[in-house]
Formats: C-alpha cells, sequence, structure tokens
C-alpha cells in the first residue's frame, strides 16, 4: 500500500476551532480503493472531513485516523452529479452553479465536506443535504461496500444512519434542477449575506452551533435567556450575537471548550429541565477530565 501518511500530525489548523493537539498517525486517501483498504487493515479507525464540527482534544489522539481532503472528484452529466467525500460544500455549491443547477445553495456558506454533511444531514436556508442526493456510497465497517438510495440512508434532524450504524461515506450522487445561472448566484449570495449577519465568520474560530436545536426551542434562544452571552472560559467565550455559537479568542483549549459547553447545558437544564444535546463532536483520549465532561455532555 502506497497510501499518505502524516506522523506526529498537528491538527489544529485543520480544524475550524484551531484547537487541537497531535494525532499519531493521519492518512489521506485519495481514490476509493485506497480509503476502502485503509478501513480494512485499521477496522475501528475515525474518519474526518473539515474538522468544521469536531472538537480535537488539545492532547491529541493517541491513534490513527483518516482524513479526506483528498477525495474531492466532482463529476457533473446532465444534472446528475457526483461528488466524493472531502469535496468542500461551497466548491461543490460553486460548481452546480456554473453548470446551471439548483439544489445546493445552502452549502456555499459554511465549511463541511460532502461526507459530514451527509452523515450530519446538515442543513441551512431552507435546504438540506438529504433533498436531492439519489444515492449514497457507504463502506460498512461489518458489511463492506454498499450503496444506499436516499430512502435507506434514515436521514433526519442533524442525523443519517451514517451515525447509527457506524457507516462511512464515499461519494454521494445528486439529482438537481436545471435553472438559471444568474437565479441560483442570488440565491447563494442571499445565503451568504444571511450568515454574515447571524453567525462568526472563520476569522473568529468556531465550530457552528454547539447544540442541536431541541424540539421546542431554539437552543440559541434558551441559552440567551439563560445569560450564556457573557461566559467565558480562558480563551474561548460564547459569541456575544449568537449564544449557541463558541469562539475560540486565541489560544483555547479543548478543555475550556467542555468547561464552558458543561456551563452552558447545566443552565438550561436548571432553567427549563432541558436537556440539550451536542451538535458537534468530540475526538481525543489522553485527557480523563475531557472523557468525563464529554460523557456527562452526551448523557441524556
Ligand atoms: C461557521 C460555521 C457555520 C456552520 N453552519 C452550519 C449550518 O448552517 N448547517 C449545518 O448543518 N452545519 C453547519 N456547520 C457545521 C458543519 O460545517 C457541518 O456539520 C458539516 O456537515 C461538518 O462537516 P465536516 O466535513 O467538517 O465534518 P467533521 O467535523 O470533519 O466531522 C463531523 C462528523 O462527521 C463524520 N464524518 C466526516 N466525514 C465522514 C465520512 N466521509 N464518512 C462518515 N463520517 C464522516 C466525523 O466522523 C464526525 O463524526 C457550520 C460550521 C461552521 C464552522
Amino acid at each position: 500500500m502506497t497510501e499518505y501518511l502524516e506522523k506526529d500530525f498537528d491538527i489544529k489548523n485543520y480544524t475550524t476551532f484551531k484547537i487541537g493537539g497531535k494525532i499519531d498517525e493521519a492518512y489521506f486517501p485519495d481514490n476509493v480503493d485506497e480509503f476502502v483498504r485503509l478501513l480494512q487493515k485499521y477496522p475501528n479507525i475515525p474518519v474526518l472531513g473539515n474538522l468544521s464540527n469536531t472538537l480535537v482534544s488539545t492532547s491529541g489522539y493517541n491513534g490513527k485516523v483518516i482524513l479526506t481532503h483528498k477525495m474531492n472528484k466532482i463529476e457533473i452529466e446532465g444534472n446528475k452529479v457526483s461528488a466524493e467525500c472531502g469535496v468542500k460544500g461551497p466548491k461543490l455549491s460553486q460548481e452546480v452553479c456554473n453548470a446551471g443547477l439548483s439544489g445546493l445553495e445552502f452549502m456555499i456558506g459554511f465549511p463541511g465536506s460532502v461526507g459530514g454533511e451527509v452523515y450530519m444531514n446538515a442543513s441551512a436556508n431552507g435546504q438540506c443535504i438529504s433533498d436531492n442526493i439519489t444515492s449514497v456510497l457507504c463502506y460498512s465497517r461489518k458489511l463492506g461496500l454498499i450503496t444506499f438510495k436516499k430512502d435507506q440512508m434514515g436521514f433526519d434532524y442533524r442525523t443519517s444512519r451514517c451515525e447509527k450504524d457506524d457507516l462511512i461515506v464515499l461519494k454521494a450522487e445528486f439529482e438537481l434542477t436545471p435553472k438559471n445561472k444568474d437565479d441560483i448566484k442570488k440565491q447563494m449570495d442571499e445565503n451568504l449575506d444571511f450568515r454574515r449577519k447571524h453567525q462568526p465568520t472563520l476569522a473568529l474560530p468556531n465550530c457552528g452551533s454547539i447544540f442541536k436545536n431541541p424540539p421546542c426551542n431554539p437552543a440559541g434562544r434558551l441559552l440567551e435567556s439563560v445569560g450564556a452571552k457573557e461566559i467565558m472560559i480562558g480563551d474561548v467565550r460564547v459569541w456575544r450575537n449568537h449564544s449557541n455559537f463558541i469562539i475560540n479568542t486565541g489560544n483555547g483549549s479543548s478543555i475550556d471548550v467542555l468547561r464552558l459547553m458543561t456551563e452552558m447545558k447545566q443552565r438550561v437544564k436548571q432553567m427549563y429541565n432541558i436537556d440539550l444535546e451536542p451538535e458537534l463532536k468530540y475526538l481525543g483520549n489522553k485527557n480523563k477530565e475531557e472523557i468525563k465532561l464529554w460523557q456527562k455532555l452526551v448523557q441524556k
């Protein structure tokens, strides 16, 4: 096997949070065959996309990971589009716009990869990645390569069967709607404009929404009402303009983020008896306090 591998890989600058220590070994496959060989060789290896929804421990991760950055091929034929898991959302959104295809305008505004977005069923501005998917090529750690049709993917709010069944997304197929390019572009510009007004840009390192919205009320509104905006721990703080975002103002660490999340969650629990559920994922296995805090955070 001739896969590209980096040892003692410093992941911090690959994350949108700019937080994270060293990973023992990071693999960067650039085609499906190589990816599958790695998954077979290391059956429990975590797979990471653009790290825009993952908090990596400042103490690092004592193991191997796969990063999908080189799995970045896009094919467009008529209104059918195929994108490998490492393709970045904004790039895909732009390319399909150039081809006069509508359906992925929402992807322009945030930094996920196709694999991460399918895994989480990412959505924004009234669109969802699952809206226009026809099938997904996955690797099941139990069954090997499998193509799932959209209705077999178990898409729901911020989740899919990938999470439940531990499936790796290799490639997604979409069927989009032909439309005037100027109209598509106008929608993308409006989406970007909305974001600039309501969300921190990556100039303020962050990880997107911290907690999922519970059924009754947006998490941001609940957090705002319990005064979360004022909370700061070390170099991380709740963003003043929207309480469901945490920003790293300098040298924030994963333990700061987890302590801050715990405080946010506790305040909402005390006031409303609602258990906020983290939207972001956590990777790391060295620091015992972090593991304990994370277990508490995901506890329902
Ligand atoms: C500024 C900002 C704004 C955001 N706005 C939104 C928004 O409006 N809507 C929204 O839905 N999200 C938003 N996000 C969050 C994030 O971009 C999405 O959740 C995105 O889907 C994460 O993709 P990723 O590639 O970065 O995933 P990662 O953070 O790399 O991984 C997230 C999870 O997906 C898994 N994963 C990644 N790739 C694969 C794969 N190929 N196969 C299987 N599992 C995989 C990982 O194991 C992990 O569990 C925002 C983030 C930021 C920083």
